[in-house]
């Protein structure tokens, strides 16, 4: 199987998600003797091959008895390379964000996989490897995650922001979703734990969120989590119940333009048409996405925010 290619990565970590990790070490051990790296490349794999990252992704799978000792500062150290559980620095999204495997940890996905911005960088060995290694601790050792995560916040330039302006922005999952009830309580019972880690999420496994509100109700949701209602779930029919919970901000749905672009590329003619298509669909509430989560708009990033943007039918253009 070749896990250079979309189809076998999502293969693999269906076989990941199901805790079958001999079969997903042994897929990846006959990738490495089928498809050698080009020569010319390091010994040591330090590069940015899929062959490199897949024989780090395997010492992973190889110390799993031992995941702890894996785990240092924020990061995994592999054979080779390292992991940064958290990611920090990126353009669009300037916030603390965290991901698992796409697809395979969406109970929710359907239409959005023509869409899904995640299968466009599951090309790139690191960002999948990384997902997996998630997907693995979220199931094996979760206990990881949070003290990554509070490394992270205690990092000096956080530690600064949380103490000047009260709070820390932290997307769960920007790649991936909740993929079950456990994973679901996981995340709630720590962000209960630390309000001033202020959590947006993006989902579609809305059956897990009914379930949680039946068993443990409304209010057990804390007030650091806003949840956005994701477009292109299979579970539609459950929207208009998503919608009236408190931790539910609105709905942030993709519209397909003439083009593939971001937010921050369109133009007035491309936005007014997003404004009445979307109008025609029935959203009355109309926020068109700038793209650039860290300058949003002038009260801080829309999806985070369950005061201003409450109901809001927040639209990006598919890309
Ligand atoms: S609306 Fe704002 S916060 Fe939401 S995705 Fe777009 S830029 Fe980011």
């Amino acid at each position: 199987m070749d896990l250079g290619k979309k189809e076998s990565k999502i293969y693999l970590n269906n076989i990941i998600a199901r805790g079958d990790y001999i079969t997903a070490r042994s897929i990846c051990y006959d990738y490495l003797k089928d498809f050698p790296a080009p020569a010319g490349l390091s010994k040591s794999g330090a590069n940015q091959t899929t062959q490199a990252y897949i024989k780090n992704f395997i010492y992973f799978l190889d110390n799993l008895d031992n995941i702890k000792g894996l785990y240092n500062n924020g990061k995994i150290l592999l054979d080779t390379i390292s992991i940064e559980i958290y990611q920090t620095k990126n353009k669009k999204l300037p916030f603390i964000n965290y991901s698992n495997s796409p697809v395979s940890n969406c109970p929710g996905a359907s239409a959005c996989l023509v869409f899904c911005y995640s299968l466009n960088s599951i090309r790139f060995p690191a960002a999948f490897t990384r997902w997996a290694i998630c997907s693995i601790l979220e199931a094996e050792a979760p206990e990881i995650l949070t003290e990554a995560l509070l490394y992270v916040c205690n990092k000096r330039n956080n530690k600064k922001l949380i103490k000047e302006q009260g709070y820390i922005d932290f997307r769960l999952y920007n790649d991936g979703d909740f993929k079950d009830l456990n994973k679901l309580y996981f995340w709630m019972d720590f962000l209960k734990q630390h309000p001033y880690i202020k959590a947006y999420a993006y989902s579609k496994s809305w059956p897990l969120f009914i379930q949680a509100v039946k068993e443990r109700g409304q209010n057990y949701f804390p007030n650091n989590f806003t949840l956005n209602l994701s477009s292109g779930s299979k579970y539609h029919n459950l929207k208009d119940i998503m919608k009236i919970y408190n931790f539910t901000r609105g709905e942030f749905i993709a519209v397909k333009i003439d083009r593939k672009t971001t937010g921050d590329k369109l133009t007035k003619h491309e936005k007014q048409y997003i404004r009445t298509k979307a109008r025609s669909m029935g959203h009355k509430k109309i926020f068109i996405c700038p793209g650039l989560c860290g300058s949003c708009s002038r009260v801080g990033h829309a999806c985070g925010n369950n005061d201003i943007f409450k109901d809001y039918t927040i639209i990006t253009p598919e890309h």
